[in-house]
């Protein structure tokens, strides 16, 4: 059977490498949910769309089409490669405000069930196995200490040649876990029946192995 698999947790807790491998592995589709919140996010900011009104907001929505590259899995923004720009900081500090919003969640989890409805997929985000695919056949949900994710994250957007202090990425992922827990709509928790997984102390290959041992079993 081709399963459907959600990985969630917190910011740079790891869970995006993980999905992408384990999907690599298994001959799965990866779908990066956060990557259509980041793009949305940059069509918002490029249209200086005033998040505050609705109104604007879903006309907003309706002039936008996200979709991957199947390639490489890069996010196309109305079939504008953006996989780039929505890595940096200027989306990443809008992008938590921006995904709170209603009409976009609605937007983008009837998307992300159409594209993962033939099963095949690992899907990671924040509200996988809880909002989008509640009856998911496996999920697990990635944790790691704030320093290592920090650490990684930071080192992660210097080996991509940004220019970024530690200070920032800090404080980037502590608003984003704050707004992503609390937001009305669907707040990032843990799914009952998901699995825990610390990503702390493990490397990449430990980490993929964890998974794939998960899904065998
Ligand atoms: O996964 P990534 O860190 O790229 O996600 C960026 C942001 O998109 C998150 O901080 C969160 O605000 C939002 N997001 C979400 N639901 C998802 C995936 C991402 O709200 N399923």
């Amino acid at each position: 059977k081709r399963l459907t698999i959600a990985i969630d947790g917190y910011s740079a807790c790891g869970k995006s490498t993980l999905a992408r491998s384990l999907a690599k592995r298994l001959g799965y589709s990866y779908i990066d949910t956060g990557a259509m919140y980041r793009a949305v996010t940059l069509y918002l900011q490029r249209k200086q769309v005033d998040i505050e009104n609705p109104e604007a907001v879903a006309a907003a929505m309706r002039n936008l089409r996200i979709s991957f590259q199947p390639a490489d899995n890069h996010v196309l923004l109305n079939g504008e490669n953006v996989e780039k720009e929505i890595r940096g900081l200027a989306v990443s500090q809008m992008v938590s405000p921006v995904a709170a919003l209603s009409t976009v969640r609605r937007a983008l989890v009837d998307q992300q069930r159409l594209m993962g409805a033939d099963g095949g997929v690992i899907l990671d985000g924040r509200d996988i196995g809880t909002v989008v695919f509640p009856d998911a056949d496996l999920k697990l949900f990635v944790v790691a200490d704030l320093d290592t994710r920090i650490d990684r994250r930071l080192n992660e957007l210097l080996t991509a040649g940004r220019e970024v202090r530690r200070d920032e990425v800090a404080a980037n992922l502590e608003e984003r876990d704050y707004i992503d827990s609390h937001r009305a709509d669907s707040p990032l928790r843990q799914a009952e029946d998901a699995i825990l997984l610390d990503n702390t102390n493990l490397n990449l290959e430990q980490l993929v192995e964890k998974g794939v041992e998960l899904v065998e079993n």
